[in-house]
């Protein structure tokens, strides 16, 4: 989501003749779009600011000028206090207010007045959000995101996102449609839908009626030119049949699915609010894996939440290896100001917290790992999106979203080719275009 922001904000200075830089020490506007969801992604903004305050300075010595904004979800909740603590910074903004970035930067150069901007309903910003033209190099925008749904009402007891993002809010999908045709039109071939919960979507359609995730997917599906559809982040709650038939049914929706359970424990899962059980998460898994056989899983897990016992724990790596995901992200438990677990008495200690994270980790790992391993011999569809560091190598995401490097294949950029997986890393794979190969045979 905030990449898709800070795209989003590099859009809206092109008119006004900024172009994205390659380091901040080039740019005469740094724009910090920051994360509140851990601690540690909240500390990194004021040791970042630090260095930016020595860098102005710098430019400033030499008749240059830098100007300084905090954005995203840090500048929500801390707002003024940002200024107070780094008076040096001359604009922040919350996650639902960017749209009035270009506004901000000129009235700061103007008077040199300091901007804050903490407005909270999504609409305007919506409106704004005309894509132009702010590809990074070596980039081929052949896949884009599109923010469809925004905020969250299931607060769990961990987490900052329903009082820094607000309220749940659905863009029409009218809007929605017609962002997707701009951009197939432009050569994307891929869109990600992007929301905290994206599958609790109802935006109103051309119909007049609430249409859900699924609905808006079948009629993205019609777009010809489209050729992949992918969502996050997604609600278990919010995983219904309609949703589950939808990847059987709807080729173009791309065979992963992440899915974040959080624990394995429906002790844990009952304190974090997730009003969902571990066997309906497993439940979820078997439908989804009749409904599309190949479909693979990813997931989010906290390790070290309040009163979580060493039972809780093993629970949570039982649902792991039931599941077997192919790729998933592990987090220790981060008390934010503001939420309910912050105030629970039984926190756990952080040596806990970082042996239970390696443990899982290390098992998540193995996973991911044999997923990759499996993967040599089969082939796959690739999305060359992007080049690789060596001459004539590309980089793609397969269908099933794993990263793929492939040598050989100059002239190919952009393209979805059929790959062949020769080899398997922790993180990626690496494979030969199939023509290229069936040419090598020929030869
Ligand atoms: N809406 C999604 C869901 O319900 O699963 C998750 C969105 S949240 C922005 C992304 C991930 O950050 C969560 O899945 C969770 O694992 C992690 N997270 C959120 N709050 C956290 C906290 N206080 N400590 C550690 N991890 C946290
Ligand atoms: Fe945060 Fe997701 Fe829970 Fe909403 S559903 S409160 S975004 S973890």
């Amino acid at each position: 989501m905030n990449v898709y922001d800070s795209a989003r904000m590099a859009d809206l200075m092109v008119p006004f003749d900024y172009k994205l830089t390659d380091t901040s020490e080039d740019a005469d506007l740094v724009v910090l779009n920051t994360c509140h969801i851990r601690e540690k992604a909240e500390d990194k903004v004021y040791s970042d600011l630090g260095r930016l305050r020595k860098l102005r300075a710098q430019k400033e010595e030499s008749g240059g000028q830098m100007l300084i904004a905090v954005g995203g979800c840090v500048g929500q909740a801390e707002g003024e206090e940002i200024i107070k603590r780094a008076p040096y910074v001359d604009m922040v903004f919350g996650s639902q207010s960017y749209h009035n970035l270009p506004e901000m930067v000129a009235k700061t150069l103007r008077d040199g007045s300091k901007g804050i901007n903490l407005d909270f309903s999504p609409e305007p910003k919506f409106d704004f959000l005309l894509k132009q033209s702010s590809a990074e190099d070596g980039v081929f925008n052949k896949s884009e995101f599109i923010s469809i749904q925004e905020g969250c009402d299931k607060f769990c007891t961990f987490c900052v996102v329903p009082y820094t993002r607000g309220a749940e809010f659905s863009r029409g999908s009218d809007a929605i449609l017609a962002e997707a045709r701009n951009l197939v039109e432009r050569g994307t071939v891929e869109i990600t839908l992007l929301g905290q919960n994206v599958n609790a979507y109802h935006g109103v359609g051309s119909d007049g009626k609430d249409w859900s995730l699924a609905k808006l997917i079948r009629e993205l599906a019609k777009i010809e030119g489209l050729e992949r559809i992918r969502y996050m982040t997604s609600h278990p709650r919010d995983m219904d049949d309609e949703l589950i038939a939808t990847h059987g049914d709807i080729e173009k929706l791309m065979p992963l699915l992440h899915l974040p359970v959080q624990s394995g424990s429906d002790n844990i899962l009952a304190k974090m609010n997730r009003k969902h059980k571990a066997d309906y998460y497993l439940g979820l898994v078997d439908k989804l894996r009749k409904a599309r056989p190949d479909i693979t899983l990813s997931s989010d897990f906290i390790v070290g939440f309040p009163g979580e016992s060493e039972l809780d724990f093993t629970a949570t790596k039982k649902l792991v290896e039931t599941v077997g995901f192919s790729q998933a992200y592990t987090y220790t438990y981060s008390p934010r100001p503001g939420t309910p677990a912050a105030a629970n008495e039984n926190q756990i200690d952080e040596s806990v917290k970082n042996e239970r994270l390696t443990d899982l980790q290390g098992l998540i790992m193995r996973q991911q790992k044999a997923y990759n391993t499996a993967s040599i011999g089969k082939t796959v569809p690739v999305l060359l999106d992007r080049k690789g560091k060596l001459k004539g190598q590309l980089l793609g995401k397969s269908s099933y979203g794993q990263s793929v490097h492939v040598l050989d294949a100059e002239g190919c950029e952009g393209q979805i080719l059929d790959v062949v997986i020769t080899g398997a890393l922790q993180n990626s794979v690496s494979g030969v275009i199939q023509q290229s190969l069936e040419r090598k045979h020929v030869g």
